[in-house]
Order: C-alpha cells, then structure tokens, then sequence
C-alpha cells in the first residue's frame, strides 16, 4: 500500500491499483485482510487478502453471471446454495428468480457479510432479509461433507484458491458438490482470469471432470478482475442444461422477470460459452 493508493497482490508481475479518496474500513479478520475503500471511478471496493473481490460500480457482471447462467440453465431450480459469496450480490440475484424457494449460503467469514452489510448494502440490496434465505457463517468444505441436504444448483463464489478457499477448488470437494446434487444439478464455481492466472481453469475442469459427466466453461468480462476474460467452471451430469435451445432460454428468461439485468440476457448467455481459442485449449 501507498499513500492513497492502493495495489491489489494478486499477480506477481502486473498490478491494479486504486486511488483511495477514503478507506473505509480495514480489519484482519480471523482468516483474511478485509478492506473497503472508496474510489472516485468504482464507488466502494472490497478487497480480501490484498485481491479485488467487488465494486460497487462492476459488481453486476460476475454477480449477474454467476447466478442466471445455472439457474435459467435448469429451468426448474428450487433449492440453491452458494458457497462463500458473503458480499450477497450472488444471492439477492439468486432470489431474483421466482421459482427459488430456498438459498442456503455458507460464507466462513461474518466479517464479510456484517462489513458488507455496513459499507455496501446496494450489493446485498435487502437479500439477507428475505425469508428464502439461510445463512451459515461455516467453511463451505466442511458444509458440503457432511450435509443431508440437496440442492438443484450449488454456486462457488469464493475467493481465489489460497487461504480458506485452497479446498474450494480440490477434487474431493467437488465430489461432495455432487452429491448434494439432485439429479442433472449444476455446479458452477469460479476460475479464475485465463490470460494471467493460465493454470487455474485446466485445474478446475479436470477437478470437475472426476466427478461430472458434462464439464465446460463459460466467460465474463468484468473491468476489475483484470486481464481479460474471467472464466466460471460449469459441471453437471445433464449436458443439455448448460446451452438450452435459444427459444427455451428466452421464454425462461421472460417467465423469471429478468428484465432488468444489466450485463445477463438471453442472448449473452449462449454467447458466453463460445470460448476464444486460447481459453478453450485450456
Ligand atoms: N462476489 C465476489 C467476487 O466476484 O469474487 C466476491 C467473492 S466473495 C467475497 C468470496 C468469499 O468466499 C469471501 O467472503 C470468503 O470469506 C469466502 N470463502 C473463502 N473460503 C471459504 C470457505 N472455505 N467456505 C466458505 N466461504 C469461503
């Protein structure tokens, strides 16, 4: 950290660095470094550990991504968990879907939720009060060895495989992802940004492929996870689920009032699996 700026560490070689008209917040929480800071170009920017979680101004694109892609994919989801995601923007666009009954989420760190809740509501935007929601302050790991429950579709929000989240991306976690599946249930969980980060999803798909019939990826451009493309992993054992036929995405789409979605729409979400070349070697 500089003065008023301040670097992300994600990469070893290239750095994002906001200008910091205000530090919010700054507290080391049991398990991570949690700042909120305030940028004149992005509004309110959470960082974990040195690594950009959400902005207040970007925050729609992963969120909106994570979220529509499985669930207009499915087509009947009833029950989602989303592990991590403390923020809540996966989850109030969770909600957004009328035929979800329940969204368990599992996040090991209270700070990032109550922090969030303080500094940067509009994520959440009034998610945690919905009676759909159960929240579980436990290590997503530990929550999927040894739940009873099942789940249509399981979200991996988390941070990046280092910390809490290294077990997020292992093998014997999507295993137990699986079987807290019901039959043809989605899993999708976060992989990383290709160009700087070229290990991570080749690791996720071959993690997944263990377990899921049907493994793929699909991408997001969201201007603070820098270097280009993000991808999300997608893994279920029902190939049909990932791209549905154009007119089934649009009349679902129609029929979960999605009209307000600001970087989601029908189209988008066929066009996110059509990989760049180098991403698909991957
Ligand atoms: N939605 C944002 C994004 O685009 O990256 C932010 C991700 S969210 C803040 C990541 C969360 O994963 C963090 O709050 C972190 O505490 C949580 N997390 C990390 N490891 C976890 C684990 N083992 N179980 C549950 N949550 C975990």
């Amino acid at each position: 950290m500089t003065d008023d700026w301040i670097a992300e560490t994600l990469h070893p070689a290239w750095r994002q660095t906001f200008l910091a008209s205000r530090v919010l917040y700054r507290e080391k929480t049991d398990l991570q470094d949690l700042v909120i800071l305030e940028n004149p170009t992005f509004g309110r920017v959470m960082l974990l550990d040195g690594v950009t979680q959400l902005t207040e101004r970007d925050e729609f694109v992963y969120h909106e991504m994570m979220a529509h892609v499985p669930l207009i994919g499915h087509g009947a989801a009833r029950r989602v968990l989303i592990i991590g995601g403390g923020d809540g923007g996966t989850l109030r666009e969770v909600l957004r879907h009328p035929g979800v009954e329940q969204a368990t989420m599992v996040e090991i760190d209270r700070s990032v939720v109550d922090r969030g809740l303080e500094y940067m509501p509009s994520v959440s935007a009034g998610a945690f009060d919905d009676p759909r929601t159960h929240l579980l302050i436990a290590d997503g790991i530990r929550f999927v060895a040894e739940t009873t429950e099942r789940f249509d579709v399981i979200l991996v929000d988390s941070t990046d495989p280092t910390g809490p989240a290294a077990g997020l991306f292992t093998p014997e976690f999507y295993a137990d992802c699986k079987r807290c599946l019901t039959e043809g249930g989605i899993l999708v969980v976060q992989a990383g940004v290709p160009f700087l980060q070229p290990d991570e999803l080749p690791r996720v798909q071959a993690n997944l492929r263990q377990s899921f019939a049907s493994v793929g990826a699909y991408v997001l451009a969201a201007p603070t996870y820098v270097g280009g493309f993000m991808t999300l992993g997608w893994a279920s054992d029902d190939a049909s689920r990932a791209v549905p036929a154009p007119e089934v995405i649009t009349a679902r789409v129609q029929a979960a009032g999605l009209t307000q979605t600001r970087y989601y729409t029908d189209n988008v979400h066929a066009a996110a699996f059509a990989l760049p070349a180098f991403i698909g070697k991957a």
